[in-house]
């Protein structure tokens, strides 16, 4: 089975208050010892798998922040990759106006097929909210930059459910995205991360959150803007044109193997699932002394890896195949599940079919549920939770 590649950068011009991935402000940090490290542990995983490696993503953090020389060095040894494996994704994450024409020209220039930019929303007391450094007026000439290099495509990405988001306001920026053509739109609501300062904020009363039922209505704005502008959902968040949906990710979504390295990077290969330590230090410690830097690793017991796949493919439009869930596990997911199936189909949140079981759009609303029933057998109580 074709491999993704996962690469973590871990630096960004400052922390966004929502953010949980692991990323430290770049300040004036070195950032050659964390790239030397990386690029030791890529030619290590790479040096040994059975299979091609299909996708690669760098994302972050923002990859797009090193310097122009750390920068080069990673994008020739992952280009190398590319062209030997003949790559059919190659994607780096970016900021708005973190991305100038010599940078877009070094992107295309290694190979990247593919830009993933965090656009967030077009009004600036949002982007305030979330703690961006850009404003809406960054946004159109990054993406014009991009076209005018080569990059063959390109993601925006886009939050509803920020405190004091309307909902004229985020179909406006629904709107702007889509007049900038970009190929992808990826939607996702907010979320309250433990250990953020605007999930701080909120416990000291500091933000209002935005309304579950005003988010619902976000929500159905989202499927029905991007889907009349062409832009078909092929899961909970994620839209494309035809043909432009992002290979890397739903490889993670339909539960195929992927390689991550760099600080926090996680990685799954024969069913082994790996993190790395997310600590810039320690990860280049550890790759100095023991030449791998894995923080926690554990072989996927039956049970976990139908978790996985329940978890990941309900999250696809298409939703999970009965075929493939039945040659992994040896039983007919619609009978394993079959008790929450019944109540979840009755409710209209879930389509059974010999061939797929799947989300409706209702089902959407409450995805986490939804799957928390499935796969625990037992009703859950929360009224609902949140679109991701
Ligand atoms: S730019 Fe992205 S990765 Fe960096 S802190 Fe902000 S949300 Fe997190």
């Amino acid at each position: 089975m074709p491999l993704g590649l996962y690469v973590h950068v871990p630096f960004c011009e400052t922390k966004c208050g929502y953010c949980d991935f692991y990323s430290v402000p770049l300040g004036d940090r070195a950032t050659t010892p964390v790239v030397d490290a990386t690029l030791r542990e890529l030619a290590d995983r790479t040096k040994a798998i059975p299979e091609p490696i299909r996708t690669i993503f760098v994302g972050g953090g923002t990859p797009t922040l090193l310097p122009p020389d750390d920068l080069q060095r990673l994008l020739s040894a992952l280009g190398s990759v590319a062209r030997q494996h003949a790559v059919e994704e190659f994607t780096v994450e970016a900021n708005p106006a973190t991305v100038d024409e010599p940078k877009a020209r070094q992107l295309v220039d290694s190979g990247v097929t593919r830009v993933s930019m965090g656009a967030q929303s077009f009004f600036p007391v949002e982007l305030a909210a979330l703690e961006r450094l850009h404003s809406p007026q960054d946004i159109p000439p990054s993406v014009e930059t991009l076209r005018r290099c080569g990059v063959r495509q390109i993601n925006l990405d886009l939050i509803f459910g920020i405190p004091g988001q309307s909902l004229d306001s985020w179909r406006q920026s629904l709107v702007r995205a889509i007049d900038l053509a970009p190929d992808h739109v990826a939607c996702y609501g907010l979320t309250y991360e433990p250990a953020t300062r605007l999930t701080a904020q909120l416990h000291h009363g500091h933000v209002t959150p935005c309304d579950e039922d005003l988010e619902a209505d976000m929500f159905h704005a989202t499927v029905d803007v991007l889907g009349a502008a062409g832009y078909r959902q092929y899961e909970i968040s994620n839209f494309a044109r035809t043909g432009c949906e992002c290979r890397h990710n739903l490889l993670y979504w339909r539960n195929q193997p992927y390689i991550g390295v760099g600080p926090s990077a996680a990685g799954c290969v024969n069913d082994r699932r790996y993190k790395n330590v997310p600590d810039i230090a320690a990860y280049v410690r550890r790759m100095d002394e023991r030449g791998r830097a894995e923080a926690e690793s554990e072989a996927l017991t039956a049970e976990m890896i139908a978790l996985e796949m329940v978890m990941m493919q309900m999250r696809l439009c298409e939703g999970l195949s009965v075929t493939d869930f039945r040659q992994r596990m040896g039983v007919d997911p619609r009978h394993k599940y079959a008790a929450a199936l019944g109540r979840l189909t009755a409710k209209g949140w879930v389509t059974a079919t010999c061939h797929r079981i799947a989300l409706t759009r209702a089902g959407m609303l409450v995805a986490n549920r939804v799957i928390a029933e499935m796969v625990t057998g037992e009703r859950t109580v929360e009224r609902s939770l949140k679109v991701l």
